[in-house]
């Protein structure tokens, strides 16, 4: 695993393209300068960070750079190592304090919503949680099974009806069973695609109003998961969701083989949301909670 942990691991190549860029950037210059900040916002850029973010972060590092009085580009890294852990910072633990809570998971197809919920209940499974699953993506007969696989897997209850049965019913039915049966947490597949755009919100808040009805003082979770091999289409997707479905977190999944893990900070920035989980691999520990200090490290400490 070596000295990053499973997230450094999965930032590799993030990581190396763009410390790549970066040193060399910075051992070109004499002294830190405009010019240098008009560079490194421009790598930021091409690095998925998106530009608000991209202008954001150097805006901050021109303040800590007058502050610390610091003359060497080489202190660039440490002090950009800092300045995004800070700006990550913030919101990303889960809110499940009642009994049950619910958390929805939502996103287009294929971005990993079913093995994302998987990990997650064998997570909040050794926590000591009663998890129980609700198969509410009834579009496809496979997105039931596959669900099924990972409630075996992680030994945790799961609710379905049959392919093309109501979702908001099977949402109703999870909820039911999870009152019954004294679980702690409740968390729902859902579709990906329905047979357009506006089938899927309208499906979504139907889902949620069940749940907000069935519910009412329970914390819920809304997670998006979004896949960051998708870069800015990522962002976009967040965008259209985060106006349609109200999501309180991010799950960024398949950190692991993209260069495209700075797109954590477009999403942060742009969106205002805090990424909760990161993906970074296919198997059952392959979630790991966001830790913002330890996302930084991942992305600009030297191997
Ligand atoms: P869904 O359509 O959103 O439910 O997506 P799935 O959960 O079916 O996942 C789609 C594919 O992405 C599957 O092959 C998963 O194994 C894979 N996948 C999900 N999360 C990750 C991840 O963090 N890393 C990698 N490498 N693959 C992932
Ligand atoms: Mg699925």
């Amino acid at each position: 695993m070596g000295l990053f942990g499973k997230v450094g691991q999965g930032l590799k190549k993030t990581r190396e393209s763009l410390m790549n860029t970066m040193n060399s950037m910075l051992r070109s210059f004499g002294r830190i300068d405009e010019a240098l900040f008009e560079e490194l916002e421009e790598i930021l850029i091409m690095s998925d960070v998106g530009t608000v973010a991209s202008s954001r972060i150097c805006a901050r590092l021109r303040e800590s750079v007058k502050e610390k009085n610091i003359t060497d580009p080489a202190e660039i890294r440490q002090l950009l190592k800092e300045t995004v852990s800070s700006m990550l910072a913030g919101g990303q633990t889960l809110q499940l304090q009642t009994k049950p809570a619910v958390i929805l998971v939502i996103g287009v197809n294929g971005v990993g919503k079913t093995t994302t919920i998987g990990k997650l209940a064998a997570h909040l499974k050794a926590q000591g949680k009663k998890v129980i699953l609700g198969a509410a993506d009834t579009f496809r007969a496979a997105a039931i099974e596959q669900l099924e696989i990972w409630a075996d897997r992680a030994g945790v209850d799961m609710v379905k009806h049959g392919q093309g049965a109501d979702p908001a019913a099977v949402v109703f039915d999870t909820l039911s069973a999870a009152k019954a049966r004294g679980a702690d947490v409740v968390i729902c597949d859902t579709a990906g695609r329905l047979h357009n755009k506006k089938n899927l919100m309208d499906e979504l808040a139907k889902i949620s109003r069940v749940i907000n009805r069935e519910l009412p003082d329970a914390d819920k979770e809304i997670l998006l998961v979004l896949d960051a091999t998708t870069g800015q289409n990522a962002v976009n997707q967040a965008r259209e969701f985060k106006e349609a479905a109200g999501i309180t977190g991010i799950v960024l999944t398949k950190l692991d083989g993209t260069a495209r893990g700075g797109v954590v900070l477009a999403i942060r920035e742009d969106l205002q949301v805090p990424v909760k989980f990161v993906g970074v691999g296919e198997g059952m520990d392959d979630l790991q909670p966001f830790d913002p200090e330890q996302f930084a490290a991942g992305l600009f400490d030297e191997e």
